[in-house]
């Protein structure tokens, strides 16, 4: 089989894997990819259109949904969504939301026409294992849940969240256990995957040790 030139970056929540993208794709001139807000934005749809999980019409408005991403900002059907998005409650309903087949379906078709033509970084769960199994370089990101945690916390506190440490930490581990048991799709390490812990690594080291692997397995 082929490879696909796109370097496929899973992990848990909070393990830096947006901002990494980001930078990795900047330094190969490359596009960048954020399914974890793909999965936010129909999050936002879904809940503004009333409906709970289950009901048959969430992959038809998932479907209906139209998913930007302009750089850094997020849209839906044109409006501004990026913050919207990153709400505390629309993180809640995204994980078990993303259970759902139908509404992956519909994401996954729409992350493979985008990538197929090469050149991306993209960022997600299930990128190395199910959307770009044929992906040339695979990079599964982690770190404890303690050191995510505390990295997220503070993220959280310098715009003004009133959090506390032990409920972000709660909410990574939940989500983990959500993302990881579902039967769709779970998130875990793609046989092929190079698995790079970053607890101890800042992230213009995780972004240059990422860029050499690339270059090293292309
Ligand atoms: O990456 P981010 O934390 O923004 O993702 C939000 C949620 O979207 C995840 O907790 C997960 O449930 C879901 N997701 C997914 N598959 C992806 C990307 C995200 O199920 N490829």
């Amino acid at each position: 089989m082929s490879k696909l030139e796109l370097i496929a970056l899973d992990g848990p929540s909070g393990a830096g894997k947006s901002t990494t993208a980001r930078r990795v794709a900047e330094a190969l001139g490359w596009d960048y990819l954020d399914t974890g807000a793909m999965y936010r934005t129909v999050a936002l749809a879904i809940q503004r259109a009333g409906l709970s999980l289950g009901d048959p019409k969430v992959a038809e408005v998932a479907g209906r949904a139209l998913l930007e991403q302009r750089g850094t900002r997020n849209f839906l059907d044109g409006e501004d969504v990026s913050e919207a998005i990153r709400t505390p409650e629309i993180t809640k309903f995204v994980s078990p939301m993303s259970a759902d087949p139908a509404i992956r379906d519909v994401l996954v078709a729409q992350q493979r026409k985008l990538g197929q033509r090469g050149r991306w970084v993209v960022d997600g769960r299930d990128i190395g294992t199910v959307v770009f199994p044929d992906a040339c370089c695979k990079v599964y990101l982690i770190a404890t849940v303690e050191a995510r945690a505390s990295r997220r916390w503070r993220e959280l506190e310098a715009k003004g969240s009133k959090l506390t440490l032990a409920e972000v930490q709660a909410d990574l581990a939940q989500r983990d256990h959500q993302d990881s048991t579902r039967a769709v799709a779970p998130l875990r390490k793609a046989d092929d995957a190079w698995e790079l812990d970053n607890g101890h690594l800042n992230i213009h080291e995780t972004v240059e040790q990422i860029v050499l692997h690339h270059r090293a397995h292309a």
